[in-house]
């Protein structure tokens, strides 16, 4: 299927791999221009002339930290124009419900929800004044269905998802989509690093604890970042203009729930 956006000029945040990288690659297959973001300029420097050479098209890398106000300005400004801005960070740390200080729950709040909300409130007005736009956030399951040890998750995503829930309707009249995704398990560094902390806390060999977090998920398996990536360009197409501020849940069935 033509996506139809060839051409247009996207900003995929916290790319250098896992579900970001998946959705800079499928956002280039359609013949999208990126810039793309994570903090490690090797990596990140790398994942761009991998993607430009495999796609032919133009990517540049910007090394920062999406989540501080310096680093946003710094890929702000090498990305200029954006028709098309994925937000996306790395996950705060698991815990529980009495672990966490005011300090921590305003960190996972900046990264988690208030960065997001800065890069839509600097590049949607572009997008409304050229009359298109697409935005893509991408979050987490645990919006529809809380994850017990990753409260500060829980806790930032959902502000994230109440703040779109209204501002998506007041720009989709200008040509404006926007919308979340809201990863299950995917096989990243992301899911490896939890899936090691659960083994090491419970005296499970690694491939067990796949296993169990596997038999969780009614597909049976963990889902790949280029299939995200694949729902991300869906989204981010000029088909996808009547789908506005929904949460698109990715997780192989794995919440039992009706709608
Ligand atoms: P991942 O494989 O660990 O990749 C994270 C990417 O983000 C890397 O490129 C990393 O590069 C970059 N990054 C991290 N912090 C950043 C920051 N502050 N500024 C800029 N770049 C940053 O993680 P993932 O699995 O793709 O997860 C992506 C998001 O989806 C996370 O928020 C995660 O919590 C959420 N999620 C994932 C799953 C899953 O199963 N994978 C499920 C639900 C939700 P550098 O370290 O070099 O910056």
């Amino acid at each position: 299927m033509d996506l139809g956006i060839a051409g247009k000029r996207g900003l995929v945040c916290a790319a250098s791999k896992g579900l970001g990288r998946g959705c800079a690659e499928a956002l280039a297959e359609a013949g999208v221009d990126l810039v793309i973001n994570s903090r490690t300029e090797a990596d990140i420097t790398r994942t761009a002339q991998e993607i430009s050479q495999k796609y032919g098209v133009s990517v540049t890398p910007v090394a920062a930290d999406i989540t501080s106000d310096e680093g946003r300005a710094k890929v702000l400004s090498a990305a200029g124009k954006i028709d098309i801005l994925v937000t996306n960070a790395g996950g705060p740390p698991p815990g529980i419900w009495t672990d966490w200080n005011r300090e921590d729950f305003i960190k996972a709040i900046d990264a988690n929800m208030l960065s997001a909300v800065a890069l839509m409130q600097a590049l949607v007005p572009g997008m409304i004044d050229r009359g298109w736009g697409r935005v893509v956030n991408i979050t987490s399951q645990s919006v529809r269905s809380p994850i017990p040890e990753l409260g500060l998750s829980n806790t930032a995503r959902a502000g994230l998802t109440g703040f779109v829930a209204g501002m998506a309707r007041q720009v989709a009249g200008h040509g404006v989509c926007v919308n979340n995704i809201l990863p299950g398990i995917h096989a990243t560094d992301r899911a490896d690093n939890l899936d090691n902390a659960i083994a090491q806390k419970s005296g499970l060999d690694i491939e067990d604890v796949r296993r169990n977090r596997k038999s969780g998920v009614p597909a049976n398996a963990y889902g790949q970042p280029e299939d995200f990536g694949a729902t991300c360009a869906f989204l981010c197409s000029q088909h996808a203009r009547f789908i506005i501020g929904q949460n698109i849940l990715l997780d192989g069935g794995a919440l039992n729930v009706t709608i």
